[in-house]
């Protein structure tokens, strides 16, 4: 049985946090400072070319330590 309720809680929860990544993204490409949330770090865009990730096609937004990791999908 799925709780209805919890699920639109957690669909909620989910359109609020893109909405947010989308608001932050857009702050990051305008050149604005934005610190992660978590350690307290600016945020920089990731292209492909700079990620260190292995097989990493998506550019995205993150911080030095990793604990923000926002991926970009430009199709
Ligand atoms: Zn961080």
């Amino acid at each position: 049985m799925i709780d209805i309720k919890l699920f639109a809680q957690l669909q909620n929860k989910s359109k609020n946090s893109f909405a947010n990544q989308r608001k932050l993204i857009k702050k990051v490409m305008a050149g604005q400072t934005v610190l992660c949330a978590t350690c307290q770090l600016p945020l920089f865009l990731i292209t492909p070319e700079h990620s260190a990730r292995v097989n990493s096609e998506n550019s995205g937004i993150g911080c030095k330590k990793g604990c923000t990791d926002i991926q970009l999908d430009f199709v």
